[in-house]
């Protein structure tokens, strides 16, 4: 089990939800903590709560679709910590509804930017430090969206798969020179995601029915537990696994489910 104790933690997306959830407890392990995201009143709040309990934090307002940002946040974390061990690559956005009502701008280019783009942009900037002392752990937030491909959330599950594929790459590529990749994938959880994702009828309904979010709290703590115990992947809740399995062994199965679905909701008039 790894001690996190001293360790320079890098958090995208610590404004709210898992990010800022994840950093107050990186920041009670003893981690020195670099918040990161748009919103800086959230982050120097989140930064004062964080030194008001004795821990060391640093808030960086980023936006991380700019490339020129993302370089300027790596620089100021090493610059004032000197290296960094755990990137959390956690910012994220989501959209939900049929795909021809996404927009091109932010329901598809913007949304694979930061899902996507963005998150191999800061990876690249942090790698050659870590390769550099032949260590470091890159955690990765996909999705079960990034294992399973559902409708309503085509956008998504095709930046999440791709978030998959890079971390799983990734991890092949650097193992053997000392650096740790680790993939994410939960299941719903109850942050302010939820809030901007935008409104379908049907996705509302499917909500009610299988309300079985988890809290942020949660899957935070479980973040933690694999920058303790490093792994490949964490797919949350367990049972998700099970679904994942059977979409592997049975997508003919999964198909015909999914098509039934759509058949009944998507309505075109
Ligand atoms: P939140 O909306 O609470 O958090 C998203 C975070 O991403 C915010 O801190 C936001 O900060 C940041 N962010 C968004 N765009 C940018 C940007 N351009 N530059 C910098 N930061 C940005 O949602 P969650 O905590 O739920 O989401 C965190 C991650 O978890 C996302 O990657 C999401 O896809 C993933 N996830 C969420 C699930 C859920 O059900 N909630 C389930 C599975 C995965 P700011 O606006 O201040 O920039």
């Amino acid at each position: 089990m790894q001690n996190l104790k001293n360790k320079v933690v890098l958090i995208t997306g610590a404004s709210s939800g898992f990010g800022e959830d994840a950093a107050l407890l990186f920041a009670k392990e003893g981690c020195k903590v670099v918040l990161a995201a748009r919103r800086v009143d959230r982050l120097q709040a989140l930064a004062e709560k964080i030194q008001n309990g004795g821990g060391e934090a640093i808030a960086i307002p980023v936006d991380i679709t700019n490339p020129a940002d993302a370089v300027d946040m790596v620089k100021s974390a090493l610059d004032i910590y000197g290296q960094i061990d755990i990137l959390f690559n956690n910012a994220g956005i989501g959209r939900v509804d049929w795909f021809e009502n996404h927009s091109l701008d932010r329901d598809i280019a913007m949304l694979v930017q930061v899902n996507l783009t963005a998150l191999m942009q800061v990876t690249r900037t942090v790698l050659p430090h870590m390769l550099k002392r032949r260590e470091g752990h890159i955690i990765n937030m996909s999705s079960v969206a990034g294992l399973i491909a559902s409708p309503l959330i085509t956008s998504y599950a095709a930046s999440k798969h791709g978030a998959r594929a890079f971390t799983d790459a990734l991890r092949r590529e650097v193992t053997p020179l000392g650096i740790k990749v680790s993939g994410i994938y939960p299941g719903p959880a109850a942050t302010e995601f939820g809030q901007h994702i935008g409104k379908n009828k049907t996705f509302g309904s499917v909500r009610k029915t299988f309300n079985t979010r988890m809290t942020s709290a949660y899957v935070a703590r479980r973040v933690l537990d694999v920058a303790k115990r490093p792994r490949r992947s964490l797919i949350i809740p367990w049972w998700f696994r099970v679904v994942t399995g059977f979409d592997t062994l049975f997508p003919f199965a999964v198909d015909w489910i999914l098509f039934a679905f759509s058949k009944k909701n998507h309505k075109l008039d």
